[in-house]
C-alpha cells in the first residue's frame, strides 16, 4: 500500500480558536482553500475544546471569551445570558464562523504525526494524508490531561478521575473525595463538590488568594512572562503562577464556609485512600486531579522540537514561530494559550509563515 499525500502549502492542524484565528488570516492573506491550506481537526463537530467543558461553566463563571477575528461571539449567541453553557455557546458561535467564512476544515481527521522528506511535511493522519511546506499547529490543550504520579497510585482501590473527566458535581455526591490543585479549575470545581461531598482541598504550595479583580495589565504581565520562557526554550508555565487566585465572590463564600481550608500534598497512596508525610492517612472514594494539561504535541515528536527540558524555543512577533526551524508555528502555546492569545498568534502565525514561504 503507498499512500497518496495531497500537496498543498500550509497545513493548520486543530480548529479551536487558535486554528480558526489562523485559517481566517490565511484565507484573507488570498492563500487558496484546499490548494494552499487545509484545516484538520479530529472533533466531529465545531466548537474545540469547548465541547467538552462541564455543564455548569457557563457565561458566568468563564474568565472571558474574546472574539475571533471577523465576527463577534454577540452576534452569535445572547452573551447576556450568562447562565448559557459555555459548551452550548462556544460551539455553536464557532460553527458559524467557519460557515460565515467557508473554511477548509476537514474532521474528523487525527493528526498522527509529522515527518520530514526532501524539505517538505509530510502529515500523517487516520483519513487523507498530507505534503505540506508549513505547519501551523494549533492542537490545544484538552486531549493532554497532566496527573503527575504519586508512590502507591496503582495500590489505591478508589477512582482517580482528572478536570478533564467532569460533569457534573452529582457525580460525587456523598464521596469522600480528595481535590488535588491549586488554580482556578480546582477551586471552581471544589466550590461545586463540595456542597454535595465530603471534600479534602490538597495543594503542593500555598494557594495564592488576592484581594483584587482581574485587569488587563496583570493579564499583560502574565502573558509577557510565560513569552520570555518560551523564547528561552523553558516548558510554558501556569499563568495562576503570577497573578494569583482573584477573590472572586464565589470564593469569598467558600472562604467563610471552611471549604478553601487547605492541606499540604499527601506523600503517596494506600489502598484506601493517601497518606502525608507525617503518617496521618485518609480514607477516600475518589481522588480527583486538578493539575493541568500539557500543550498536546505528540504527533510532532518525530521533529525533534523539544529539549531536554520539554521546552521548544520559540520567536516570531509573537513567539508562536519555532525558533530553529521557521517553517513551522504554535499557536495557543504558551502565551498564547488563552481565546485572547490564540486571536493574535492566528494572525502573526499566518503572517510570518506566509512571509517565510514567499507565498
Ligand atoms: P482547543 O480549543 O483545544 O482546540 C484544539 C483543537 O485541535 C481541538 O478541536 C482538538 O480536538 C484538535 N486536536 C488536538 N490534537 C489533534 C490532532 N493530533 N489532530 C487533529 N486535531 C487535533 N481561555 C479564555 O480565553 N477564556 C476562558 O474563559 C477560558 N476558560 C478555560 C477553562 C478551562 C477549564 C480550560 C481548560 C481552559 C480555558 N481557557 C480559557 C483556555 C482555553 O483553552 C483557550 O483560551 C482556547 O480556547 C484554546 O484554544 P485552542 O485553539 O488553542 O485549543
Amino acid at each position: 500500500n503507498i499512500a497518496v499525500f495531497y500537496k498543498v502549502d500550509i497545513v493548520v492542524i486543530g480548529a479551536g480558536q487558535a486554528g480558526l484565528s489562523a485559517a481566517y488570516y490565511l484565507k484573507k492573506a488570498g492563500l487558496v482553500s484546499g490548494k494552499g491550506f487545509v484545516v484538520l481537526d479530529d472533533e466531529f463537530g465545531a466548537g474545540g475544546a469547548w465541547q467538552h467543558r462541564w455543564d455548569s461553566l457557563t457565561l458566568q463563571n468563564v474568565n472571558g471569551i474574546n472574539d475571533l477575528p471577523g465576527m463577534s461571539f454577540s452576534d452569535t449567541v445572547d452573551i447576556t445570558d450568562k447562565e448559557l453553557q459555555a459548551n452550548v455557546a462556544l460551539p455553536k458561535y464557532y460553527e458559524q464562523y467557519e460557515r460565515a467564512f467557508n473554511l477548509p476544515i476537514i474532521r474528523p481527521v487525527k493528526v498522527n504525526r509529522v515527518t520530514e522528506r526532501n524539505g517538505r511535511f509530510l502529515v500523517h493522519t487516520n483519513g487523507t494524508q498530507f505534503n505540506a511546506r508549513g505547519i501551523i499547529n494549533a492542537t490545544g490543550t484538552w486531549k493532554t490531561p497532566y496527573c503527575p504520579k504519586y508512590p502507591g497510585w496503582e495500590l489505591f482501590k478508589g477512582l482517580q478521575l482528572h478536570t478533564g473527566d467532569y460533569k457534573t458535581a452529582e457525580e460525587f455526591a456523598g464521596k469522600r473525595v480528595v481535590i488535588v490543585g491549586g488554580g482556578i479549575s480546582a477551586v471552581q470545581l471544589l466550590g461545586e463538590i463540595s456542597k454535595v461531598a465530603k471534600t479534602t482541598w490538597v495543594t503542593r504550595r500555598p494557594p495564592d488568594f488576592r484581594n483584587y479583580k482581574f485587569s488587563p495589565e496583570l493579564g499583560r504581565e502574565a502573558v509577557a512572562m510565560v513569552d520570555q520562557r518560551v523564547r528561552e526554550g523553558l516548558p510554558p508555565n501556569s499563568v495562576v503562577s503570577v497573578t494569583g487566585l482573584p477573590i472572586t465572590p464565589a470564593i469569598q463564600w467558600m472562604l467563610d464556609r471552611g471549604v478553601l481550608e487547605r492541606k499540604p500534598m499527601f506523600k503517596e497512596f494506600t489502598e484506601t485512600g493517601v497518606r502525608w508525610e507525617d503518617g496521618t492517612t485518609l480514607d477516600a472514594d475518589i481522588v480527583f486531579w486538578n493539575t493541568g494539561f500539557r500543550h498536546s504535541l505528540g504527533h510532532l515528536i518525530p521533529l525533534q522540537l523539544m529539549n531536554e527540558e520539554g521546552g521548544i524555543t520559540m520567536s516570531g512577533q509573537l513567539a508562536t514561530q519555532v525558533a530553529d526551524d521557521h517553517r513551522i508555528h504554535l499557536t495557543g502555546y504558551g502565551p498564547s494559550a488563552s481565546t485572547i492569545g490564540a486571536n493574535r498568534a492566528g494572525r502573526a502565525a499566518a503572517r510570518e509563515l506566509m512571509d517565510y514561504l514567499g507565498l
